[in-house]
């Protein structure tokens, strides 16, 4: 068999991409493979559907009939196992082999293993997949007690999940503090401050050595030492790319995913790669970097989809990642890195939860900001990293909490 377009992967990359070849190019056949069971739904709205806000059916954002209409070929239930740049050609899990004119790889990231004793005992829950999100939601009916361990957004977000459902928590976590390379104290604090208000327990610096139980979680027991009672553990450890496909192959692999170009086209001849995949050249920071989040796989859907089909557009967007979480509405925009040749100014007021902590370059130029409860600023602020507007006229203001951006004229 053979397709003019192959796309691994079907996740909002993937079918993102498809649809914008299919609006340029109306007769090239396309497939997708996808290896979930699942039509496209939205990850981002998982911990949403756990918290009882929206309904299971409400987080499919396409039907067969979308498919059908536009002549995409949805082949779900169905990986590829390897890619032969030199054939053209994606072996798929049954051992067939599919010829391609044009490859995109669209295939996401993958959940860090966790390796500490006990970790594969019934409770331990991690949430990436709408398979994770039914067993989290069977399982939340019986849980009583919950642990979570991580310091980044899916811990926050099973942090609020167990709140929401009056399940008792503790946060374990081996930094000392959530976000702990993004926040300095006043940000820091501001959390601290926040998970007091909502009756949540904190064990900052702390690790877990193992979880406890024969069949199911009974507890945990950490490095303090110290035993904690939990029928569920919430792990959020972050995650790695789905690259095993690519062994021996020449396209390049950056450190943190596939490498490409900024039209997303990877060094292997007629592949393009988009999404949390990819390690992509980024315009706007004009060095390779890899983001994973929802609108910049959309956005790298469409531009990789753009490109397969021969209209050569860049990729320029100012990531960012946004939640509302526990009162707070978070959003870390652009590169929120600490480092030698960065400076930070932070403002904020804990008792309105609002925070922001600018990064800039020694010439003021701004990279990155991490927002609490200040989300009006963020159209502002994300037009300035796209400029390269340097803020060191107004470095000494950026510290007063009553400083409204739209007054600010940057000469
Ligand atoms: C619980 C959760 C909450 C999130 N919340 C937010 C949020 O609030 N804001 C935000 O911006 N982002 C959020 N994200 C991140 C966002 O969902 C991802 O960045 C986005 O889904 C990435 O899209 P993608 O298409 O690149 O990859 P994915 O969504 O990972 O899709 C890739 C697909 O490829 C499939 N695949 C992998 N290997 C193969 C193979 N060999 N063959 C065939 N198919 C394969 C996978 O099974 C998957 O279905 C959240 C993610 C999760 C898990």
């Amino acid at each position: 068999m053979r397709y003019e377009y192959i796309i691994i992967g079907g996740g909002i990359a993937g079918i993102t991409a498809a649809e914008t070849i299919r609006e340029h190019d109306p007769k090239g056949e396309i497939a997708i493979f996808s290896r979930e069971p699942h039509l496209l739904y939205s990850r981002v709205e998982i911990p949403s559907f756990l918290k009882g806000l929206v309904r299971r059916d409400q987080l499919f954002l396409r039907t067969l009939g979308d498919f059908d209409k536009k002549r995409i070929n949805l082949f779900s239930e169905r990986s590829v196992e390897s890619i032969n740049i030199r054939h053209k050609k994606v072996v798929l899990d049954n051992r067939e082999s599919v010829f391609y004119g044009k490859l995109l790889i669209a295939a996401g990231g993958e959940l860090e293993q966790w390796k500490v004793p006990g970790a594969y005992l019934n409770g331990v829950v991690r949430m990436q997949t709408l398979d994770d999100a039914d067993a989290i939601a069977k399982h939340l009916g019986e849980a009583k007690k919950a642990v979570v361990v991580g310091d980044s957004f899916t811990a926050l977000e099973f942090l609020e999940i167990f709140s929401l459902k009056k399940i008792p928590v503790t946060l374990v976590c081996l930094a000392p503090s959530v976000f702990p390379a993004i926040l300095d104290a006043a940000g820091m604090e501001l959390f601290t401050h926040n998970f007091k208000k909502h009756k949540i327990e904190t064990r900052f610096g702390e690790s877990i050595r193992e979880v406890k139980g024969t069949e199911c979680v009974t507890g945990v027991r950490t490095s303090r030492p110290a035993e904690l009672e939990a029928d569920t553990v919430a792990v959020d450890l972050g995650s790695t790319k789905n690259l095993v496909f690519f062994t021996g192959q020449d396209i390049e692999i950056g450190k943190n995913g596939v490498k490409t170009n900024e039209y997303l086209k990877t060094s292997g001849e007629d592949v393009w790669a988009a999404g949390d995949i990819t390690e992509y050249y980024d315009v706007v920071f004009e060095h390779h970097r890899s983001v994973s989040n929802w609108t910049s796989a959309f956005l790298q859907g469409e531009t990789a989809g753009l490109n397969m089909v021969g209209k050569k557009t860049p990729f320029k967007n100012v990531s960012f990642y946004s939640i509302t979480n526990l009162g707070l509405h978070i959003t870390a925009l652009g590169e929120c890195e600490t480092g030698p040749d960065i400076e930070t100014v932070s403002r904020s007021d804990t008792l309105q939860g609002m925070y922001e902590r600018f990064f800039l370059d020694r010439s003021g130029i701004l990279k990155g900001v991490f927002i609490s409860n200040m989300f009006q600023d963020k159209p502002i602020l994300a037009t300035w990293i796209e400029r390269k507007v340097s803020l060191a006229g107004i470095r000494g203001r950026l510290s007063d909490i009553g400083l409204d951006l739209k007054d600010v004229v940057i000469g």
